[in-house]
């Protein structure tokens, strides 16, 4: 297409922010969800990915470690890998961690024009229709699903409703409009590596390198998060 075939439209499309956000426990944070993040970014062309920790997930019991912990973890694991940003909001709002009011923030943030992506892997999608005001996800943003090994999609029928007529081929279908799309993605890097095997292996006292950043390894260890089934009550800082 040449230059003077592009509509207003398609030009806005062009020039609007890629945003996207991952949302998690991220206890702790694994290279499961930081090599998935990098390749999510790239294949999206992403302009920025806030990794978010929700300080209670709604559909799932207390987390081990403490929500500064889980952030300050994150924080050290992304490091100064480009595009990531360890993104703390939901530690200062009071209340369950909706995604749909994250959502709303980073959409008031960045614009109306911007293409938001709330990306998450395929055994939190499974539980999509149960979250808090599903139809509103959409409504916000679009969502990619991320191809998760071990985890394949148990497909409800409350979830194939919410879904509807949104699933979109590719990431360039996706980002014609701001959101409302649906899109599975299959990243090279699949890894089986879960926050729960890590937190098994840390109270066991088994190796746990090369599953998760040397740098969070490293803070764990010296802080001894996780080395218990407790839940800290001092405040445990990473
Ligand atoms: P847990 O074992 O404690 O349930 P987890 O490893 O699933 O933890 P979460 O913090 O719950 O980690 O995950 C945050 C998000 O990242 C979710 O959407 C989850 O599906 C996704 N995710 C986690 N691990 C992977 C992985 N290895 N590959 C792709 N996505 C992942």
């Amino acid at each position: 297409m040449t230059r003077s075939m592009i509509g207003p439209a398609e030009t806005e499309a062009a020039t609007a922010p890629r945003i996207g956000m991952l949302g998690g426990t991220f206890d702790p944070v694994h290279l499961g969800h930081l090599r998935s993040a990098v390749e999510l970014y790239e294949h999206l062309a992403l302009d920025r990915l806030h990794m978010i920790p929700a300080p209670q997930p709604p559909l799932r019991g207390r987390p081990q470690v403490a929500a500064e912990a889980r952030l300050s973890l994150l924080e050290a694991g992304i490091g100064d890998t480009p595009g990531l940003y360890a993104d703390g909001r939901e530690l200062k709002r009071a209340g369950p961690s909706y995604s749909a009011d994250t959502l709303a923030e980073l959409r008031a943030e960045y614009g109306d024009d911007a293409r938001l992506v709330m990306a998450l892997g395929e055994d939190a999608f499974s539980r999509l229709a149960d979250w808090h005001d599903p139809e509103r996800l959409f409504a916000l943003a679009h969502i990619v699903v991320i191809a998760r090994p071990g985890y394949p999609i148990a497909q409800t029928q409350r979830l194939g409703e919410l879904i509807g007529q949104r699933e979109v081929a590719d990431a360039s279908a996706l980002m014609q409009t701001p959101h409302g799309g649906l899109l599975r993605v299959t990243l090279p890097s699949r890894m089986a590596i879960s926050a729960t095997e890590i937190r098994r292996r840390l109270q066991q006292g088994e190796s746990v390198r090369y599953l998760l950043p040397e740098a969070v390894e490293r803070a764990a260890v010296a802080r001894q998060l996780y080395q218990t089934n407790d839940y800290p009550t001092d405040g445990c800082q990473a």
